[in-house]
């Protein structure tokens, strides 16, 4: 299970309105893209989803509970960040394995989990370097498979292929798409590249200045562009 239900999201900080009311529903199991051009409130709505931020108004619901009412580690909820954010002093099985550890996993639990997601994100041969010893592809596949030990009914990921080179973008790509369709879990992922959208997506919603401009399957925003603004980021023939 891994359901979600935006109800009216608004965020203000200060007097700067930066969400303006967002209503969602994700199903189970489905890839959603957020897209739109920077400043326009992805991350801000991911860490509201994530119970990382507070919404000013407004409701997030995982599979029918408020996700503010449930403790962090009880939310099922996984988030892989633009910079990697792992631990430098921990070895790359120390760093997948702490969360487990901290959540009381008997040791047997942690080492079958780490020894999956290694396997699946060809992590093997590196499990006992350091951060500071991995290209920046590896640190990634290690924030990725310390997000998938946790056995997350929803993953989020906040622009995480940003701080790879071109050839590694496409390698990360491919290697989410994979993990999304062995694991069935709910994924949202927030990018500002249309390519990532329009390959990854299920669906893709399309935000601009703190709101929705469409929802909608790849191809139908392509062929069937909202407006000017949808047109002009996807890319559809004038
Ligand atoms: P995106 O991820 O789409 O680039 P963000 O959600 O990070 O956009 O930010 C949306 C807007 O909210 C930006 O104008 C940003 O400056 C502002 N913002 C984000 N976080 C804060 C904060 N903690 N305090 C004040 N303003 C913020
Ligand atoms: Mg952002």
């Amino acid at each position: 299970m891994g359901s979600l239900k935006i109800e009216n999201i608004k965020k203000s900080f200060g007097s700067v309105d930066v969400l303006k009311g967002i209503d969602l529903d994700v199903t189970d199991g489905e890839f959603v893209v957020f897209v739109g051009p920077s400043g326009c409130g992805k991350s801000t709505l991911l860490r509201i989803i994530a119970g990382l931020e507070d919404s000013t108004s407004g409701k997030v619901l995982i599979d029918g509970d408020n996700v503010g009412n449930v403790p962090p580690a009880k939310r099922g909820i996984a988030m892989v960040f633009q910079t990697y954010a792992l631990y430098p002093h921990l070895t790359v099985k120390n760093n997948m394995s702490l969360g487990l550890k901290q959540a009381g996993e008997p040791a047997d639990e942690i080492a079958r989990r780490v020894g999956i997601a290694s396997s699946m994100l060809s992590l093997e041969p590196y499990l006992e370097r350091r951060p500071a010893e991995l290209s920046g592809g590896q640190r990634q596949r290690v924030a990725i498979g310390r997000a998938v030990v946790r056995e997350p009914k929803l993953f989020l990921f906040d622009e995480p292929l940003s701080n790879l080179d071109a050839a590694l973008r496409v390698n990360t790509r491919l290697e989410i798409a994979q993990l999304h369709r062995r694991l069935a879990a709910t994924m949202i992922y927030v990018t500002h590249d249309q390519v990532e959208a329009m390959t990854l997506a299920d669906k893709i919603v399309v935000l601009n200045n703190g709101q929705i401009e469409q929802v909608g399957a790849p191809m139908e925003l392509y062929n069937s562009p909202a407006n000017e603004f949808v047109a002009g980021f996807i890319g559809s023939p004038k």
